[in-house]
């Protein structure tokens, strides 16, 4: 059985956390997902993680009283070869880590870059990673949720149903700095480089999880299967 860590600092976690397990179902795999919000639960156990986007100060602010940042920074330092999906926040996190740290992933990176929250979009991201396919077709109805608010039906067909595009939701997004990306371009808008791979260090700049199109999530547990074979 794998155990997948979402880190619970702040943020889009929930989101995460359902997207692992629907995409668990897609590949007819057991996964159990984990909770982290002590650093002493960041151990050998843990064989891939995801870090959610939010807002990475307050990450960072959350963080101190049980020091949760620096348990996960230790444990991706001591388990290079276990697999890490950081999405918008989580990627600033991967390219700027605590002062002293050496980054995770080889760029600059800039906050907030595409402008304010209201500059926030959604657009179509070419994909150039390698992602297993799904073994069955998982639907979920989306139901109202404590205040009866409708979820937006977010997904390809939001976007473009005849493209094998992503569909990519920026939100107060950071944008990698293009000529400092010393890593391998993975999702592209446009001409920008928006997600990328370093060793198993998956960097996005926008919100897979927000989206019905599960690739991502199936690509981290694609990872730990071929690890433990
Ligand atoms: N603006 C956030 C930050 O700088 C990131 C946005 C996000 O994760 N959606 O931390």
């Amino acid at each position: 059985m794998m155990r997948v860590g979402i880190a619970m600092l702040q943020g889009a976690r929930h989101e995460h956390y359902q997207a692992i397990k629907l995409a668990s179902m897609e590949m007819q795999q057991e996964v159990e997902v984990v909770e982290l919000r002590k650093s002493e639960q960041v151990d050998s156990s843990i064989d891939g993680l995801i870090l959610p986007g939010g807002e990475s100060t307050t990450m960072r602010i959350a963080s101190l009283s049980e020091s949760l940042l620096e348990g996960l920074f230790d444990w991706m330092t001591q388990y290079p070869d276990r697999p890490v999906l950081g999405t918008c926040a989580g990627a600033i996190l991967l390219a700027q880590p605590t002062q002293g740290r050496e980054r995770f992933i080889n760029l600059d990176i800039a906050r907030n870059a595409w402008g304010r929250q209201k500059f926030s979009f959604e657009a179509g991201v070419e994909v150039t990673l390698e992602t297993p396919e799904q073994s069955t077709n998982v639907e979920i109805e989306l139901t109202r949720d404590k205040f009866n608010h409708k979820p937006l039906p977010m997904g390809n067909d939001a976007i473009n149903s005849e493209s094998e595009q992503f569909p990519g939701v920026f939100i107060r997004a950071p944008r990698f700095i293009q000529d400092s990306i010393k890593c391998q371009p993975v999702a592209h808008l446009s001409q920008e480089v928006v997600g990328v791979l370093q060793g198993e260090k998956l960097a996005l700049t926008f919100h897979p999880e927000l989206t019905g199109d599960r690739r991502f999530h199936r690509w981290l547990i694609g990872r730990i299967m071929d690890s433990k074979q």
